[in-house]
């Protein structure tokens, strides 16, 4: 019987698998999407050049990232390179008055916001049958970087991570627990978890740790400092694919399977914190231990209850919006998702539906 349990299950993710890359091929945004969206980015830098004529609009998170879902909203950062620059503040507000002028967006600036903002959106047309929503922000460096980190990550093992952080974001907004305004967790804290878990508890693991490998010539602290954070990682990408070769031969329904089940159960979420560049470490060691049990300071005994430490921004909890409610429901669908898996439903495809209803 054990042999027999052991081929069903292998049988089960062969075919799990399978169903998981055509469901996911299928989220992909269409070029046709993509170009419209390189037509916005274009025609908002030159709006903002008018306003600030050494600016640069980027893209960062999933439009640069590699981890985007047909409309996904487009994340924009403005670099200006000139010396005496206006603030972001400022920045917002020209630039929401000079947008509502001038385009069909609807603009809504958010000038005081903790990080200005200027929103952006466009309603659905023929050849955005979604329409787009977009943020710009200003001079957000590590933004940037923390986006290149995820790009290198998705590059190394591409079929196997892409299709499981693709996945996991649909099926988080699927099952409505990707809402940090709603106390629970983004997309960029959920491919954190995804690369926590493939490159320090998977053994073997699916991932270096592009954080730790050090730099093929020296290189000063002061290079890879930036407002006082180390972003070092090591992204010359094609020699990494050239030498690290994971012994690790899990394919993505295993691996996703095995997902669910660590931060169903064996996760310290009480006590631990999730750092891709560190491995796990103690929320007592970091000072974010909290007394969750205090009356006082309703905010801010919530906001270590899940600890995701940021790769380079160290002393900042990426999931700090996820309340105890948040934490609760989250952690209830990893375990349904786990149960659902552990089940191994006749037909893979059921299990997929099943996952995402
Ligand atoms: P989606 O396709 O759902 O928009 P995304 O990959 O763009 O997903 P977001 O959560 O929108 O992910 O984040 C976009 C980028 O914003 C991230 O790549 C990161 O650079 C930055 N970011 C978002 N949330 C945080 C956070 N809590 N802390 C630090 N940076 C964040
Ligand atoms: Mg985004």
């Amino acid at each position: 019987t054990t042999q027999r349990r052991h081929a069903s299950r292998q049988r089960f993710a062969a075919e799990f698998s399978q169903c998981l890359f055509d469901f996911v091929v299928q989220l992909l945004p269409t070029q046709e999407e993509l170009a419209v969206k390189e037509d916005v980015r274009k025609l908002l830098e030159r709006l903002i050049r008018t306003i600030e004529p050494d600016s640069r609009l980027l893209s960062f998170g999933s439009t640069a990232n590699g981890f985007s879902l047909k409309n996904s909203d487009m994340d924009l950062c403005c670099l200006i390179d000139s010396e005496d620059r206006l603030s972001a503040t400022d920045m917002v507000t020209m630039l929401g008055d000079l947008l509502e002028r001038e385009t069909k967006f609807h603009v809504k600036p958010l000038p005081h916001a903790r990080i200005p903002i200027v929103k952006l959106s466009l309603d659905q047309s023929p050849g955005l049958p979604l329409g787009i929503a977009c943020d710009i922000g200003f001079e957000n460096r590590l933004a940037l970087e923390n986006t290149r980190l995820l790009m290198c990550y998705a590059m190394i093992d591409p079929t196997r991570v892409r299709a499981m952080v693709l996945f996991l974001k649909v099926w988080a907004k699927r099952r409505k627990i990707n809402s940090p305004y709603k106390g629970t967790l983004s997309s960029y804290g959920y491919v954190l978890l995804v690369l926590y878990f493939l490159i320090h508890v998977k053994n073997p693991p699916v991932l270096p740790n592009l954080q730790q490998i050090p730099p093929l010539r020296p290189i000063s602290p002061e290079e890879t400092n930036l407002n006082g954070h180390d972003i070092w990682f090591f992204d010359d990408i094609q020699l990494i694919r050239q030498r690290w070769h994971s012994s690790n031969t899990q394919n993505v329904a295993e691996l996703l399977i095995d997902f669910f089940k660590y931060y169903s159960k064996d996760f310290p979420y009480q006590t631990g914190v999730a750092s891709i560049k560190s491995g796990q470490l103690m929320k007592a060691s970091k000072g974010w231990q909290s007394d969750l049990d205090s009356p006082r300071y309703n905010d801010y005994r919530e906001r270590n209850r899940f600890c995701i430490e940021d790769p380079f921004e160290t002393d900042f909890n990426v999931s700090r919006c996820v309340t105890k409610d948040g934490l609760y429901t989250i952690r209830g669908e990893f375990m349904r998702a786990s149960r659902i898996l552990a089940s191994r439903p006749e037909r893979a495809i059921i299990a997929l539906a099943q996952l995402c209803e």
